[in-house]
């Protein structure tokens, strides 16, 4: 196989340390090789090569994605997509077609240069566009536009097989400008987690920048009123972001290692405002609708940040939260989901209890997405990988917090497979088939990405069958 890959991609490596494990409570994996595509049609040769040999292969770009979702298969190979990094943009339409090593960072840039505008995750800057767009993930712009799986307009991938496909409008117009009207075949490429597919060009909206920008902060004293201020910001239609941040992360941008318990006058959610206007007319009028909104006049994150320079992570994006991933030990896990906006306050309440628990602070994210139709809600342990106790608690703590957000109608993205087990049993069971028989049909041999959505071989009879609960041979062990 190593001769057969050198010949694919000039050197293969087997300094593998690096690519098995993550930073989160996830068990690591060792693979075998490591492999680095410098052009798109060397991922079609590999898994023409993988499927033959039935050798597991993992896409991945920073592996940033906090759910273990690049951890590798044992004895498989890794896939390094970083090298890919070219990008077009079509000014006109407002769309780049994006390769799978475009980072954050890269992509404002040349944004930038046309007027143009994508804003961010909280994700570090040198992670990919294209991977957090298809695991559907979420920014500063998603509370008018949707989450990152919103904005796609298609993708070039290549299926286990080799085969090469074009989805959207570039499948005909060879210009990735809309994502309908053909069949959305997009589709079977996002949530997937490489398992249907590697992507090698995704289309990607941006939009337009106006002229003034503001970023205001306001501090709330209760869960509670933070949620009332998303619920009510959210239909205005006036800001492109109104993020809900717990009080644990200004602690620890503060320097604070393990800070708790609150101080009951110490407010428990910051809400950063993200707004523009192309006349500072229309700013100040929005200014003061959210003033009216709010339950505390709102700063200016510049004043804020003269009073306190460290808090300059959260002022302009995309930005490395070194707090999070810098810290001793290293260690970060979360369980995102989405879900109703009328039980956010419920669920933030909920999460942080269990977190609290078991003796981690309280940190929940959470914003109003596409105008109020839905919510993200996150809550987000910081551990020391180093020890075995805390990162067995943060494995419990992920599955009662699973638990309890699904129970109040929230949905897991990036889904863990830690998580499968409170998944799976209740989605609904032709989801469940359809599922399965879409991984079968596109990946017959189980090669991509192994394990992030289960191989589930009976689903398609146990479903049909009445009287048995099907799920349950979906639970590992069963
Ligand atoms: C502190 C922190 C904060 C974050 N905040 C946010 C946030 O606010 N919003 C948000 O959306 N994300 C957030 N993230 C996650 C991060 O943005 C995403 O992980 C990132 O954008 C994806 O890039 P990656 O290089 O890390 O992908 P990887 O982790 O390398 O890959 C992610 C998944 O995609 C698969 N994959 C990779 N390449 C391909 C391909 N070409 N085709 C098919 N499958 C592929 C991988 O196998 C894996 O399953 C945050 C991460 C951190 C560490």
């Amino acid at each position: 196989m190593k001769d057969e890959l050198i010949a694919i991609f000039g050197a293969v490596s087997e300094e593998v340390s690096p690519h098995c494990g993550d930073r989160t409570e996830n068990t690591p994996h060792r693979p075998s090789f490591v492999v680095a595509a410098t052009r798109a049609e060397q991922v079609g040769e590999l898994l023409r090569l993988a499927s033959a040999r039935r050798v597991p292969v993992t896409p991945k770009v920073a592996g940033e994605n906090v759910g273990g979702l690049a951890i590798p298969a044992e004895g498989g190979i890794v896939l390094d997509l970083r090298a890919l990094r070219s990008l077009d943009i079509d000014a006109a339409h407002a769309v780049a077609w994006i390769e799978p090593g475009v980072t954050w960072e890269q992509l404002e840039a040349a944004a930038a240069r046309h007027g143009l505008a994508l804003g961010f995750p909280l994700a570090p800057p040198d992670t990919s566009v294209l991977a957090g767009a298809l695991m559907d993930g979420l920014g500063t712009r998603s509370l008018v536009h949707g989450s990152y799986a919103d904005w796609i307009t298609g993708v070039e991938a290549y299926l286990a097989d080799g085969t090469k496909v074009v989805t959207g409008s570039a499948a005909l117009s060879g210009r990735p400008i809309s994502r309908g009207p053909l069949p959305d075949l997009t589709g079977l490429f996002v949530g997937f987690f490489g398992t249907t597919g590697i992507v090698t060009r995704l289309g990607f909206c941006l939009w337009r920048e106006c002229r003034f920008r503001r970023r205001d902060v306001i501090p709330c004293r209760t869960v509670e009123e933070a949620a009332a201020l998303l619920i009510s910001g959210a239909p205005t239609g006036l800001f492109d972001d109104l993020g809900g941040l717990g009080w644990p992360a200004g602690k620890w941008a503060l320097g604070v290692d393990r800070p708790g318990p609150r101080d009951p006058g110490e407010p428990e959610v910051f809400v950063v405002a993200d707004y523009g206007a192309d006349d500072e007319r229309e700013l100040g009028r929005r200014r003061k609708v959210l003033t009216a909104l709010s339950p505390a006049e709102p700063v200016p994150v510049d004043d804020l940040l003269h009073l306190c320079p460290e808090l300059a992570p959260f002022a302009k994006l995309p930005t490395r939260l070194s707090f999070l991933l810098d810290h001793p030990g290293g260690g970060l896990s979360w369980v995102g989901t989405y879900g109703p906006l009328d039980r956010l306050a419920e669920g933030a309440r909920t999460g942080s209890r269990i977190l609290e628990q078991r003796g981690f602070p309280p940190l929940v994210v959470a914003r109003p997405m596409k105008g109020g139709h839905y919510a993200v809600l996150r809550l987000i342990e910081r551990f020391d990988r180093r020890d075995p106790e805390e990162t067995e608690r943060v494995r419990e703590a992920n599955v009662a917090l699973a638990r309890a957000l699904i129970d109040l109608g929230y949905v897991p993205y990036k889904c863990p497979a830690a998580l499968h087990g409170e998944v799976l049993p209740r989605l609904d069971p032709g989801f469940r088939t359809l599922l399965s028989r879409v991984k079968r049909a596109l990946d017959p041999h189980g090669i991509l990405n192994p394990d992030r959505w289960p191989d589930d071989a009976t689903a398609d009879t146990q479903s049909s069958c009445p009287g048995r609960d099907p799920a349950a041979t979906l639970l590992p062990g069963s």
